[in-house]
Parts: structure tokens; sequence; C-alpha cells
């Protein structure tokens, strides 16, 4: 009979693995708050008056090399976004129409939030093996990581949409379903249904019932 080998202790941290970082004490001055706000107003008259020679320069059509705050009046003005901006998403389509999406759940497994929920159907057509019936995505919950554009194998999800304005009245307004994924132009409540492959539609007179429902 072989004996068990002892347990080992566990591994104590050392003095050097951990840090300890003491928070500085506030000086009397600091503690009056006064001079730190002015010290604030100091720096934000100091960009102020940076930006407005700045400008009035490039009117004067000097100084062309100096970059000046501008600010946008959003949302009449939106700031142009960079290409790589992640942003509402969207399904990519094919040339007839249907999603490019061939329901693989590589998406929904990885989403860290949870928050795409797809039902794949078998395609018309042999060569494709499925597609979503049915394909939702609750934008209240999602963290706009962008995974799911990552692992897509067909391109057929993208963050490209440049929409950002995602607010909304209620939580049902804020889950995607496919026809607004397939057509980012739309927004609830939805009219009549746009899509004429088969998919399990929820829509009932321009309102959307039991969108997390199972299909029909
Ligand atoms: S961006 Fe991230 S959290 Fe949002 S649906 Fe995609 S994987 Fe999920
Ligand atoms: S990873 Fe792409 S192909 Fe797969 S279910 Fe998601 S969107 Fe469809």
């Amino acid at each position: 009979m072989t004996e068990e080998p002892a347990a080992r202790p566990a591994a104590r941290p050392t003095a050097k693995a951990v840090k300890v970082v003491r928070r500085p004490e506030l000086s009397f001055f600091e503690k009056l708050y006064v001079p730190q706000i002015l010290s604030g107003l100091r720096i934000t008259t100091a960009h102020f008056f940076r930006n407005l020679f700045i400008h009035i320069a490039h009117r004067l059509g000097r100084l062309r090399h100096l970059r000046a705050g501008v600010t946008f009046q959003y949302p009449e003005e939106q700031r142009p976004l960079m290409s790589r901006y992640r942003s509402r998403h969207r399904l990519t389509v094919r040339e007839d129409g249907t999603p490019r999406c061939v329901g693989c759940m590589l998406c929904e497994t990885v989403c860290p939030a949870k928050c795409i929920t797809i039902v794949p159907g078998e395609h018309p057509d042999p060569g494709v093996e499925k597609y979503p019936v049915r394909f939702d995505i609750d934008l209240g919950v999602c963290v706009f990581c962008g995974y799911c554009v990552e692992v897509c194998p067909e391109d057929a999800i993208r963050m490209d949409t440049g929409i950002l304005d995602l607010s909304a009245y209620s939580r049902e307004a804020m889950r995607l379903d496919m026809h607004e994924l397939m057509n980012p132009a739309l927004k609830k409540p939805l009219g009549a249904c746009s899509l004429d492959f088969p998919h399990a539609c929820a829509l009932d007179e321009g309102r959307l019932r039991g969108s997390w429902a199972t299909p029909r």
C-alpha cells in the first residue's frame, strides 16, 4: 500500500508579492477644495483661449499645422466615426435578400452578455446547411465587445451601421429582431413584415409580439 503524499501547505504571500499603496493624505489647502476648483478653472480657461486663438489664426490662414478643439452640435451634427467604431449591429444579406448567417450559433455561444438568441432552421437550398429562423439581440444587455463580429465565419454580422442613438422607452424596444437587424433603417413599431423567406415572424398588425417565445 502506497502512502498518500503529504498535502503541501498553502503558499503564503511574501512581502514582495503584496504591494500596499497608501492613499496620500490631503493637505490643508486640498481639503479646502477652493484651490482645486480654481486650478480646474485655470485649465478650462487656458483651453478656451488657446482654441479661440487658433481658430482665429485658421480664419486668417495661419497656424494650419495646429489643431484646435471643435464642438459638434449633437444630435443635429454627428461626429465622424472611426472605421473600427462599434455601433449598432446588422445582419449582412446575400444577393437574394436572405441572411448570410448559417445559424452556426458561434456568436450566441461566445457572447459574454448572453444577449443573442438564435433559432436555426433547415435552409431550402441544400448548398446552405442552415439559416436563422429567428435572430434577436437585446441591446439593453449587450456590452458592445464585438466578439460576435470577430467569431463569425461568414461575415454575417457587423457593427458598422454608425447608429449611436440606441435609447428607447421600453426594454422590448431595445430587443432587435431579424427585421431590424437586416434593415437598420427600421425602428419599432415595425410595419408589415418585409422578409419574404421562411422565418418565424412575430409581427402582428405592426406590433412585435412574443419576440422571445418559441417560434411557430
Ligand atoms: S457585441 Fe458582445 S455583448 Fe454585444 S451581442 Fe456581440 S458578443 Fe454579445
Ligand atoms: S457566428 Fe455568424 S454565421 Fe454563426 S450564427 Fe452568428 S451570425 Fe450566424
